[in-house]
């Protein structure tokens, strides 16, 4: 079996194979999942993410959800380690990072209990709902403070893979879209 390194590699492989044009138009059925998945109609707080260019497009969705409602949040990545919540309230809430690429400055939320729904980004999930991310563990160690919200991976299905290994402190999600 492939290792985890390896597995990046492949899956990064098979991303060069779009053009930002195709991938943004392959996330358009994935984010149809995503508004009608029951959990997430039923949550008042949900966490998404800002897509990067090689992720299913999420931008126009989360202020989507703002204006039905909902108590939107996004991780923002703030060490080696660790990244923390910002709530989302519209577009003043996004600000251009030294990386150069819009990232959330809204207001720090820290009452992890009450999120319901996670939208969990990957580089790949297996048909166990196992997760592989970029490498650096961010997911499995936020997950393990979130234990009661419902999570929903997120990717093309091109990216999916038959196993995944997975380490002890590896979080599975819930369900993979
Ligand atoms: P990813 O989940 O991003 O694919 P890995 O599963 O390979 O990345 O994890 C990357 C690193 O993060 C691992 O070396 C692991 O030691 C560390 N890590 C993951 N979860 C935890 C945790 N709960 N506590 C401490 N370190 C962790
Ligand atoms: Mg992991």
């Amino acid at each position: 079996m492939m290792n985890k390194n390896e597995l990046r590699k492949e899956i990064r492989n098979r991303k060069r194979q779009f053009t930002p044009e195709q991938l943004r138009e392959l996330s358009q059925p994935i984010i149809d999942k995503l508004r009608n998945h029951p959990k997430l109609q039923a949550a008042k707080t949900i966490m998404l993410y800002h897509s990067m260019p090689d992720e299913v497009y999420t931008h126009d969705f989360v202020t989507e959800m703002v204006e039905a409602g909902k108590e939107v949040l996004l991780p923002v990545v703030i060490s080696e380690t660790e990244m923390e919540i910002r709530k989302y309230t519209g577009l003043q809430d996004m600000a251009i990072s030294s990386y150069g690429i819009l990232e959330p400055v809204g207001e720090v939320f820290t009452d992890y209990q009450s999120i319901e729904f996670i939208a969990v980004p990957g580089m790949s999930f297996d048909s166990h709902r196992n997760r592989l991310g970029r490498g650096k563990g961010y997911y499995d160690r936020f997950l393990a403070q979130v234990p009661s919200a419902y999570t929903l991976g997120i990717c093309f299905d091109f990216q999916k893979l038959d196993t995944i290994p997975a380490d002890v402190y590896d979080k599975r999600v819930d369900e993979v879209i």
